[in-house]
């Protein structure tokens, strides 16, 4: 039987992380392998000097011939590996080579184990005490040292360490067996473990922090790619609600025509009071499209604005005819001041600002039951060539909480549930209005206080027209 879809696609999962585990792996190697290769030629220096340390107080005071022979592979051998860290270094595929390269360092550190070990083969077998301890405490030191440095790769510690160390616990019991010389065998063994232990320890720690990092890394990579796609998804949402809130205008429009065009012939009053209801109802249909087509067109980046000749005043008037029927018929006094210094004719888009401020005295008057409502334009100082003006609009009406100030600028956002059902609304115009404002340079900002009133505000830079 095939498996089923969601067999299919665990199998995928499972085969997915098969190829995430191992491109990790992969990736961890490269960079432990990075590591024990940046102090290479540091640590090579280091233990050429130390042999040849170790070479010279053997030849001189304690007169081992073989001294200088040991000390000569020793440098040799350290010279190779340098030569190996260089072009390690030079290698433009060291990352994808990884494995190689660990496996030639870890070659590398076992011949450097075996000349340490041949050390003890050389100098602390049947040799005097003096040159026993002294060879020991060269070889523990240099082993010791190399732990941080070779931890990043387990092996290549052990492939060190166990062949430098094992002969020194061999040599110390070879032609004697005083107390001291079994001390130094059987400190030897402990040591050994100590550092193997140790360098698991910090492999293991190191192991994780790598792990942790990588994982980081992967994480972030993933997040941004989510975010791409959402974006994407957004984008795609908005050009669709664009797309379709256009569509159902054109038949919307078709429907009011109709409407209007019926309301001239003779009808009784109930036929009447029928057509009052679907006009009434098809116009805060078309409203509310208009607002989502509005919305939709400004987050799919397609509304442009344009910068034509306009005179403020004019629009101020334009946006408040609508309103003020509704104003009058609720008793409230309108009033409009605009600065004398406001010059005659602007550029900028008279249409959207138009927009901006019916939304706002609207809101205004629909959330005002007694007072006034102010409408305000002064000027502010503002570069040569242009001028800064900055609108204002002040009900004495019922005010917004000062925490819901902030919220009410949000899609579909009101101040509490209370307000559809007592004013209506959809909660879209200060939306619209902020990004309309936005997109014209300025900040739609509020302040507010419950029971007393609030203010909307906004200030935008037009240039002049040429004189
Ligand atoms: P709508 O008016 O369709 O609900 P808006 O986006 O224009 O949508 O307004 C959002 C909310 O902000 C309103 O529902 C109301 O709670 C609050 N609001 C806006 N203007 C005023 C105002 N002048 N006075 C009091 N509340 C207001």
């Amino acid at each position: 039987m095939p498996p089923r879809g969601h067999d299919v696609r665990i199998a995928r999962c499972r085969y997915d992380e098969k190829i995430m585990n191992a491109a990790l792996e992969a990736t961890l190697i490269a960079r432990k392998t990075a590591l024990i290769y940046r102090h290479a030629v540091l640590s090579q220096a280091l233990s050429s000097a130390n042999a040849l340390m170790l070479a010279y107080l053997m030849t001189g005071p304690l007169g081992i011939a073989s001294a200088p022979i040991w000390a000569a592979v020793a440098v040799g051998v350290a010279i190779v590996r340098v030569a190996t860290a260089l072009r390690y270094r030079a290698d433009p595929r060291r990352v994808e080579r990884a494995p190689v390269w660990c496996r030639r360092y870890e070659s590398g550190a076992l011949v450097s184990g075996l000349v340490w070990g041949s050390a003890s083969a050389l100098f602390i077998a049947g040799q005097g005490d003096s040159a026993r301890l002294f060879t020991a405490f060269v070889v523990a030191g240099t082993v010791a040292g190399a732990v941080p440095i070779l931890a990043p790769v387990r092996r290549a510690f052990a492939f060190f360490a166990v062949p430098a160390v094992v002969p020194v616990a061999i040599a110390a019991m070879v032609g004697s067996g005083t107390l001291l010389h079994t001390m130094l065998a059987v400190m030897a063994v402990l040591f050994l473990i100590a550092m193997l232990r140790s360098a698991a320890v910090l492999h293991a720690t190191l192991d994780d922090a790598l792990r942790l990092e990588l994982g980081k890394d992967e994480m972030l990579a993933h997040l941004q790619e989510a975010r791409l796609q959402a974006e994407a998804a957004s984008l795609a949402k908005s050009r669709f609600l664009a797309n379709m809130s256009h569509e159902i205008r054109t038949p919307m429009n078709g429907v009011l025509g109709m409407a209007e065009l019926l309301s001239m012939g003779t009808l009784d009053v109930e036929q009447q009071r029928q057509l009052g209801t679907l006009r009434a109802s098809g116009e805060s249909l078309l409203a509310l499209i208009n607002d989502v087509l509005d919305l939709s067109k400004i987050e799919s980046g397609r509304l442009s604005l344009t910068d034509e000749p306009m005179a403020v005043p004019d629009v101020l008037r334009l946006a408040l005819a609508p309103v003020s029927p509704a104003a009058l018929g609720k008793g409230l006094a309108m009033r409009c001041q605009i600065d004398e210094a406001i010059p005659a004719v602007v550029l900028g888009d008279a249409l959207r600002l138009r927009q901006v401020l019916t939304n706002l005295v609207g809101n205004a008057v629909k959330f005002t039951d007694r007072g006034e409502v102010t409408v305000t334009a002064h000027v502010r100082p503002s570069p040569r060539g242009s001028i800064a003006v900055t609108f204002a609009v002040q009900d004495t009406g019922i005010g917004i909480d000062a925490d819901k100030q902030r919220e009410i600028f949000e899609d579909f956002s009101q101040a509490d549930n209370s307000i559809t059902r007592r004013y209506g609304g959809t909660g879209l115009g200060l939306a619209i209005s902020r990004r309309l404002v936005a997109l014209m340079g300025g900040e739609l900002d509020v302040e507010s206080e419950i029971g007393r009133g609030s203010r909307f505000h906004f200030t935008l830079s037009f240039s002049l027209p040429p004189a």
